[in-house]
């Protein structure tokens, strides 16, 4: 859109992160459907800056169904997502030491009946993580099943896919006000109008800020900065086979990532929606904790980054329409775990977006939709205030 133009579609998707970028993909078939990205990149914020961790014992219930779910798209994705594999294996151990037993027979009761999941001593932490200083984790949870994700591949391959069933993606393209005339919502950017009967709020960090411009009361979204470096591996070691390790009380992780290492203080640290930046505190913070764990020596930060994760309180997405605006659908609060749950959580929300049953299979997960409804924040919050 390079004039001032006003233009109509049947879906106005707002966000092209990975949650807009999927679900509009996912609704282009039978409608027209644009998404609509303030930034000149679509990823630039939370989706370019993950970890890319496919975990199916990772989050909330909700999320672990909709992870299980994603599977089958991820191991076999339509053909515009290229010929490389989209999920590549790396096991997680959820590394534990002496004084850390309980939190870890906590970990092992909550995914009790998870499958690919095993306990490993000492002996068999260290091979699966060599950097392991001798006596820090005297036990383990393995993920045996987990992958890296090239979400480079995954978010492309959504957009791509998008544009080829007629679907647009108009990029440097802020909402900044919305009206509802008519049965229409009037969105207006710095482009012109953008007129469509639905609008699906995929603004990640900023949607609790878009509903209000919708006039919808706040999710209680709280975005919350993670803090990710990239450091060298130890001289002639080759992490390619190592497995991510996570403390078991999530206070750092380390992952192999193409040689080098990433190493994150699993920081949460409650922010307004903004370009999220790096604070040194943090980075020394990381720096101590994985010293103290792993025998690395962090002499160089090759680089360092920060992106926002989004949740509300039960830290379950928030999928469905607004119980009180009319023609406005979410698609927000993915928290850490909005890359692995995007197929499964995007054919979910195409789905309530157009008035169709769940998908096959997500009930059998016991996923219900009531656990990630609009609704069950706004009687929460009334239970709360009576
Ligand atoms: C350090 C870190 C590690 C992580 N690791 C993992 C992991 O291992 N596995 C995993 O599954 N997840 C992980 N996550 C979480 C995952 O990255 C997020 O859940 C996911 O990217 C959220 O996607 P999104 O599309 O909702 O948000 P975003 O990618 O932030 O997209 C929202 C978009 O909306 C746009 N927008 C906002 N307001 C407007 C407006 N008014 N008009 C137009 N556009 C607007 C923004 O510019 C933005 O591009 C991690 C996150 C971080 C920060």
């Amino acid at each position: 859109m390079s004039q001032k133009s006003n233009r109509q579609f049947d879906i106005a998707v707002i966000g092209a992160g990975i949650a807009g970028a999927s679900v509009a993909h996912e609704l282009a078939a039978d409608a027209r459907v644009a998404v609509i990205e303030m930034e000149s990149h679509p990823g630039y914020h939370t989706t370019g800056r993950s970890a890319a961790v496919f975990s199916e014992v990772y989050g909330p219930a909700p999320i672990r169904a909709l992870t299980g779910q994603s599977r089958a798209f991820f191991d076999n994705p339509p053909e515009v997502f290229g010929q490389h594999a989209l999920l590549s294996p790396r096991g997680v151990l959820y590394a534990a030491r002496e004084d850390q037993a309980e939190s870890l027979e906590k970990l092992r009761d909550s995914l009790s009946g998870a499958a690919g999941l095993r306990m490993v001593d000492e002996d068999e932490a260290r091979r699966l993580s060599p950097l392991l200083l001798p006596g820090y984790a005297v036990a383990g949870l393995l993920e045996e099943d987990a992958s890296d994700i090239d979400v480079n591949a995954l978010h492309h391959g959504y957009l791509r896919g998008l544009r080829q069933l007629g679907g647009e993606v108009i990029v440097d393209c802020e909402v900044q006000g919305a009206e509802r005339r008519n049965g229409m919502w009037v969105l207006s950017t710095k482009h012109g109008e953008i007129h469509a009967p639905i609008v699906v709020n995929a603004a990640g960090a900023w949607a609790d800020e878009l509903a209000a411009k919708m006039g919808a009361q706040p999710a209680g979204l709280v975005p919350k900065r993670r803090t990710a470096l990239m450091i060298a591996a130890p001289d002639g070691a080759d992490p390619a086979g190592w497995a991510a390790t996570v403390d078991v009380d999530e206070q750092f992780y380390l992952k192999p990532d193409a040689g080098r290492l990433l190493i994150s203080p699993a920081d949460e640290t409650p922010s307004a929606p903004c370009d999220a930046q790096p604070e040194e505190m943090d980075i020394a913070i990381c720096i101590d904790r994985i010293q103290r764990a792993f025998d690395v020596d962090v002499k160089r930060v090759e680089n360092c980054w920060a992106g926002l994760r989004t949740f509300v309180e039960d830290h379950a997405p928030v999928c469905g329409y607004d119980p009180s605006v009319e023609g406005l659908f979410w698609l927000a609060g993915q928290g850490g775990y909005g890359i692995q749950s995007a197929p499964g959580l995007s054919q979910l929300a195409a789905r309530m977006v157009t008035g169709q049953q769940m998908p096959d299979g997500l009930e059998d997960r016991g996923f219900k939709a009531a656990d990630v409804s609009p609704m069950r924040l706004r009687r929460r919050k009334a239970t709360a205030e009576n």
